[in-house]
């Protein structure tokens, strides 16, 4: 059995899927939509969640209102996680509009106090900002201690051993195929098969193997390449890495 931690995608087609899927709300239509899918497949669970940059047309509700909208919609019985959220300091493509540092860390600090109030773990986003990140985390893990993954982690073993103490779990995409992650490589021999989810990031991010086939949109069947590029890195074999990471997501998101 393998689980996709972290797809923006389902399919229909049931070749074309991980055995559980959990699909991301990171918008309030997301959201909204990762729910109603949840509730109709079994094999899919939701998370809820405020991105970094703003949305058109969801940028003319203010933040207060649709925190409280994510509140109310993770509340359902599939929703196993806040987020993706956290800080994005890339320049946005459209439809996205680019909040300031200071919104993005308040609008992921309020993100972590619903998620600790439904005892819900959060799933973190984060581009360039590792420094404020980690300088956010540090506090906010100080205060009181909350179950979290990093997801698309492609950092070097540095960063991933602050994750590491800060507690963090790990999750990594297709981009660990790729040529020019070496760090990343060098960082995975090192992490403990315990700290680490597998995800597709689905339609992004597709596995180099895939796309020299000429897959065209990553789908989260694709999660066995992750699962076998780790096991590669790591010397061991494909089944104990699905195996293990199966376990450590089970555990993270409560599936059941
Ligand atoms: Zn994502």
């Amino acid at each position: 059995m393998i689980v996709d931690t972290h797809t923006h995608s389902i399919s229909e087609n049931n070749e074309e899927r991980a055995d559980i899927e959990i699909l991301i709300g990171h918008t309030l239509s997301e959201a909204k939509n990762a729910v109603e899918k949840a509730n109709s497949n079994d094999h899919v669970f939701a998370t809820c969640g405020l991105y970094p940059h703003d949305v058109i047309p969801e940028n003319e509700i203010p933040d207060g209102e649709k925190l409280k909208l994510i509140k109310e919609l993770a509340r359902s019985k599939k929703v196993v996680a806040i987020g993706e959220c956290g800080l994005d300091y890339t320049n946005p493509h459209l439809p996205e509009i680019k909040r300031s540092k200071d919104a993005q860390a308040s609008l992921f600090i309020s993100q972590i106090e619903i998620s600790r109030e439904l005892n819900l773990p959060i799933i973190i986003h984060s581009r360039q900002g590792t420094e404020d990140l980690l300088d956010i985390l540090g506090r906010e893990m100080g205060r009181a201690p909350f179950p979290a993954v990093w997801h698309c982690f492609c950092e070097n073993y540095e960063t991933a051993k602050k994750a590491l103490d800060l507690g963090l779990m790990l999750s990594i995409t297709g981009i660990v195929t790729y040529p020019n992650a070496g760090d990343l490589r060098d960082a995975i021999k090192r992490i403990p098969l315990e700290k680490i989810m597998l995800e597709t990031d689905s339609p992004y991010l597709i596995p180099i193997s895939a796309k020299k086939a000429g897959v065209k949109v990553n789908s989260s069947k694709y999660v066995k390449l992750v699962a076998q590029e780790i096991a590669e890195i790591k010397g061991i074999s494909t089944k104990e890495v699905e195996d293990r990471t199966t376990k450590n997501a089970f555990a993270f998101f409560k599936l059941k």
